[in-house]
């Protein structure tokens, strides 16, 4: 049994016997953005880095640090946001699944929770496949939680319930469900997010504020510390469900990573 399946928290030895024992690697995408008076900055590292230790345990997997940064110019506008460049992003998540690649890690999990970083990380995940021979599947963890919980707790907004959950699940000292205050206008919010996350049309915003006059916007105050557990529990659950049927299809797609090397010295 490991300690830990934080890959910083093990040893030497306990990280190369785990590559051994089953190559798989989750990462988890956030970012470090404005929250409202509620909740942290780190929100959605948070986040992400919760459901990734549970799905972990599920699939026995190592969870590995990327940092907390994500990509999030649209925050910026308001304190408590760091935003990195698209390019920079990139690199940091290539640079860092690259290390574990080389030290045996096979199978990849990107686990993210922050829009903003969708796109970056769908050329990372692409350059390790191709250049890297990594087995790659990314998961958008965040609509995840919305496609299975937006019903009871009010649908993925900035701010809102589902975040607060997710937090509560990662550290309930960090959530302050008194200090709720001035949410934007919900149907003014919801209006411009249903418009922002279809499938065919995607507009490119400049400001949280278009969405959120404020900086956020929803209901947390019914959040509990038994609703996240159950939250933490469905999702991190369906999560590695499914992950565990792609990658047995990706294998058989492909013949795996192992093909994959065959391949290139033939070549
Ligand atoms: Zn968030």
């Amino acid at each position: 049994m490991l300690p830990s399946r934080y890959f910083w928290e093990l040893t030497q030895p306990e990280i190369a016997a785990q590559f051994k024992k089953n190559p798989l690697v989750i990462l988890p995408a956030g970012s470090v953005e404005q929250h409202g008076p509620h909740l942290p900055a780190g929100t959605d590292i948070f986040a992400a880095n919760v459901i990734a230790h549970a799905v972990a345990e599920r699939m026995d997997g190592l969870v590995i640090p990327g940092g907390p940064l994500g990509v999030t110019p649209m925050h910026m506008p308001f304190e408590g946001t760091i935003t990195l460049t698209p390019d920079t992003y990139q690199r940091v998540v290539t640079e860092t699944c690259v290390s574990t690649a080389r030290h045996g890690a096979k199978y990849l999990l990107i686990l993210n929770w922050h829009e903003g970083n969708i796109s970056s990380l769908a050329i990372a995940a692409e350059q390790l496949h191709r250049d890297h021979g990594m087995t790659v599947l990314t998961v958008q963890a965040c609509y995840v939680a919305a496609e299975m919980f937006g019903n009871e707790f009010g649908g993925l907004t900035h701010g809102g319930e589902i975040e607060a959950l997710a937090v509560l699940a990662y550290r309930p000292d960090l959530v302050h469900l008194d200090r709720i205050d001035y949410s934007s206008d919900h149907s003014h919010g919801r209006k411009w997010d249903k418009l922002r996350r279809t499938r065919a049309y995607q507009p490119v915003l400049r400001d949280i504020r278009t969405i959120a006059p404020t900086g956020w916007y929803g209901a947390p105050e019914h959040a509990t510390v038994e609703k996240a557990k159950r939250m933490l529990d469905g999702i991190a659950g369906a999560i590695a469900k499914e992950a565990g049927e792609i990658f047995r299809l990706l294998d058989e797609a492909e013949g795996g990573t192992a093909e994959i090397k065959h391949l290139k010295k033939v070549s």
